[in-house]
């Protein structure tokens, strides 16, 4: 017989002294988490007290983590309150509106002229359109957004050639979930499913190797997209293929490096960007020292930034000191996860597996020296030679300007074609097609809506 499942609230009303109702008291274990936050996050720690987002979310207890950065670029002492006096436990301190405005206020005191910053990654874009963080700003600083989004650059021919590999009647094409609604020439990959093909989402490489592993009579091809962050995963997925004598496991691999990038935008004849804000996650992998020669050679500050209001703020604060002090070096504010070092583990396993060349970049072009392929070694799991798919070229759109957006000379409210003929469901260009490209992010949070009279 079925058992039945009833709900039962986690937290429920008792009848307490004198007959009236009362909260029944927390369990032991919400008993231990509720002190904890309390401990951490002072006893009025309500969520909408606190956050600058609907609803932040707390990642998990790390005791490991020291907060508030280097003492060089911490927030200044108010706005540490909550950083790095007490531990840092919850991504909400890095959304405190408290330390924001302390770090606005400190932003808008030190900058005396114009300066024009570009924020790397993807993931900073999204986090400054969704917070506002741009319009916390002084007039005189501007950001600019980068060209970090991994969906972004990917060529609009290796969309293409994923999709004729898809479309093999043998293969088993296996991709993350982020790369299924990015449409090439016929469609998307969602599009090839439903006329047929075998695509499926995985949640790393290893997955795909197992795929690979349960159907021998098969060609299993994983899409290997993405900066210096995800390449390692791969490079220990193609390490695995080796070593288990997988012949059938192929990689279908378009990763690109991100300081060739910064070295092409510097080079641009009109280039506006006079300071960076680095790319946190890539550095927690590579480390800091590829940037030095970069911010010494273009006399550009760089500042490895994280990813919170809090950390973006702050690295603008470190990188309009060193502007107005005529410094340019690189500094770390995202220290809870970035060393000089980076992770040596992670670069080896890189070292082993793939080597540099050049690469083409969605909406920028071919940039020298700025991609990852498979070594000698590993080439036999190169699934664009395995499947014959090199010959595919594939022009973008001339209505779209993303190279432009991508390279801080342009800003997706410049585009005409931005929410009108281009938006997220008929992306016509690189800066539209993830949720992380800037043209995206501007869509997704309403910066094309006409503003409510305040
Ligand atoms: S709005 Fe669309 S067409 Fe315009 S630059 Fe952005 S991606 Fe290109």
């Amino acid at each position: 017989m079925r058992e039945e499942t009833r709900h039962v609230p986690r937290r429920s009303w008792t009848r307490g002294g004198g007959g009236r109702l009362r909260r029944r008291p927390l369990d032991g274990a919400r008993r231990v988490r509720r002190r904890e936050a309390e401990r951490v996050l002072g006893p009025r720690a309500g969520r909408e007290a606190r956050g600058l987002g609907a609803g932040p979310r707390r990642l998990r207890a790390d005791a490991h983590l020291g907060g508030g950065g280097s003492a060089d670029l911490r927030a200044p002492a108010r706005a540490r309150r909550g950083l790095g006096a007490r531990r840092v436990k919850y991504l909400a301190e890095y959304r405190q509106r408290e330390a924001v405005e302390t770090l606005a206020r400190a932003l808008r005191r030190r900058v005396t002229r114009p300066w024009v910053v570009m924020e790397v990654c993807g993931g900073q874009t999204h986090s400054i359109v969704r917070y506002g963080v741009d319009q916390l700003l002084p007039p005189e600083l501007e950001l600019v957004h980068g060209p970090g989004c991994p969906v972004c650059v990917t060529p609009l021919e290796t969309i293409d050639r994923a999709h004729a590999i898809a479309a093999e009647p043998d293969v088993v094409f296996c991709s993350y979930g982020d790369m299924l609604r990015v449409p090439g020439s016929r469609g998307d990959l969602l599009a090839h499913k439903a006329r047929g093909a075998d695509v499926r989402v995985v949640l790393s490489p290893l997955d795909a190797l197992s795929i690979a592993a349960e159907n021998p009579g098969r060609r299993v091809v994983f899409f290997a997209i993405g900066f210096e962050t995800t390449a390692p995963a791969n490079a220990q997925a193609l390490l695995t293929a080796k070593r288990r004598g997988l012949d059938n496991f192929f990689a279908l691999v378009s990763h690109v490096r991100v300081p060739p990038a910064l070295t092409a935008i510097l080079a641009t004849e009109d280039n506006r960007v006079q300071a960076f804000l680095g790319p946190g996650h890539v550095c927690t992998v590579m480390g800091t020292g590829e940037y030095e020669p970069i911010a010494e050679r273009h006399r550009v500050p760089i500042v490895i930034t994280g990813f919170e209001p809090v950390d973006l703020l702050e690295g603008l604060l470190a990188t309009v000191e060193q502007l107005e002090s005529g410094r340019s070096e690189v500094e770390i504010q995202y220290r809870r996860a970035v060393t000089r070092g980076g992770n040596a583990k992670a670069r080896e396993l890189l070292a082993q597996v793939f080597v540099t060349c050049d690469r083409k970049w969605r909406g920028i072009g071919k940039i020298p020296q700025s991609g990852l392929e498979l070594s000698p070694e590993y080439r036999r799991y190169d699934a664009e030679r395995e499947l014959s798919v090199t010959a595919i070229e594939t022009a973008e759109s001339p209505e779209c300007f993303s190279g432009q957006v991508l390279c801080g000379l342009k800003k997706p409210l410049d585009c005409p074609a931005f929410g009108r003929a281009c938006t997220p469901e008929h992306p016509l260009g690189a800066t539209m097609v993830s949720s992380e490209g800037a043209c995206a992010a501007y869509y997704a949070y309403g910066r094309h809506l006409p503003r409510v009279a305040e």
